[in-house]
């Protein structure tokens, strides 16, 4: 056995999830995108539904299919991609509620399933999905008499609390819904912390319930410990890895380890990432390879069988700053060769 293991811990989870729902008065939903920001969609999902969650959301059908078979009939699987053609089968088969987003995607659901459950996703300003101002004005009337579950819009800045366009997001989300007698949702985990104004009827935190930044009080989640394949003595002067992009200064021990860039461990974490033994720091040392660490175990007292690159002592966040990424893009790029694993639940 020589991949990975990833541990999810279920209990941090709901525990996030419950925290970020104590912040408002509004309905909490779960984001499990991406098979819950790569940490596996279907047993997050029913962790949270268990716990009290009753909405969820994914980026596309396929996602919802995925999470309609792990969580049974009941829960409200929202598609943020809205109705895409070729989706209306899983859509209408699996009871999926897709946000809708542009007046092509409102005739195609009112054709195909007409009195099917469906959303409205409005763009206030982020120029990515949803219909905007005009195209909402002209079909607003229309739209809201088919009874939408929910009209949401999404929040371009909202892990920078200053930034003047929540401020401009949330005045032109007033103006495009006020009046209106469907429940609305502006937040995500940023939109959460920036408080109650942007609450609205409901939340809809992802990288929060999974440990991530903004929500920067959230418990730990993930673990992940990579097992090491041999461990080689170098003299002083002697090279590691392509390029020989590192040196060794003095005699030194080099545990090689599995797990590379294959597996989300980013080329640009090469001579600059921190793994761990226990709470010993050992230094990632040249370049990391599709499948492979290589790192300086020198100063261990003993050989290690395995080292630790995320949990207490190193979060998501802080490896991928040292990356030059955000957590969300090291979450989502694990790969599936690890070994996940949960706990709790
Ligand atoms: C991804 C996403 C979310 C969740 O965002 P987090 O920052 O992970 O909390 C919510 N709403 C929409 C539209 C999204 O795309």
């Amino acid at each position: 056995m020589s991949t990975g293991h990833i541990t999810i811990d279920l209990d941090a989870i709901i525990a996030n999830w419950r925290a970020l729902d104590k912040m408002s008065k509004s309905e909490t939903a779960a984001v499990v995108k991406a098979d819950g920001y790569g940490l596996g969609a279907g047993r997050v999902a029913k962790a949270l539904a268990k716990a009290g969650a009753r909405k969820f959301f994914v980026a596309v059908a396929e996602e919802g299919a995925i999470l309609r078979q792990a969580l049974g009939e009941g829960p409200q699987i929202n598609i943020l991609s809205g109705h895409m053609s070729g989706d209306t089968d899983m859509i209408g088969d699996l009871d999926l509620t897709p946000m809708l987003n542009s007046i092509d995607q409102i005739s195609r659901h009112f054709e195909a399933l007409p009195g099917h459950a469906f959303g409205i996703q409005l763009d206030t300003g982020m120029n990515r999905l949803g219909m905007e101002w005009d195209e909402w004005g002209a079909i607003a009337e229309i739209a809201l008499a088919q009874h939408p579950t929910l009209v949401m819009s999404h929040l371009a800045c909202a892990d920078e609390p200053d930034h003047p366009m929540n401020a401009f997001q949330l005045d032109v989300f007033h103006q495009m819904t006020d009046g209106i007698s469907v429940p609305r949702s502006l937040a995500a985990t940023g939109g959460i912390l920036l408080g109650k104004d942007y609450h609205f009827d409901m939340t809809r935190p992802g990288i929060g319930l999974f440990g991530g930044l903004p929500f920067e009080n959230a418990r730990h989640v993930v673990q992940m410990d990579l097992p090491v394949i041999q461990i080689r003595n170098l003299n002083a002067g002697e090279v590691v890895g392509y390029g020989n992009a590192w040196q060794a200064e003095r005699p030194s021990r080099i545990a090689t380890i599995s797990a590379g860039y294959a597996d989300g461990l980013l080329r640009s974490m090469s001579d600059k990432a921190t793994l761990y033994y226990g709470d010993e720091p050992c230094p990632l040392v040249g370049r990391v390879s599709m499948d492979l660490l290589t790192v300086d175990v020198t100063d261990l007292s003993e050989d290690p069988h395995a080292l630790t690159i995320l949990g207490t002592q190193q979060t998501v966040d802080q490896l991928a700053r040292v990356a030059g990424t955000i957590g969300y893009e090291i979450l989502t790029s694990l790969g599936n060769r690890y070994t996940r694993r949960s706990k709790g639940g």
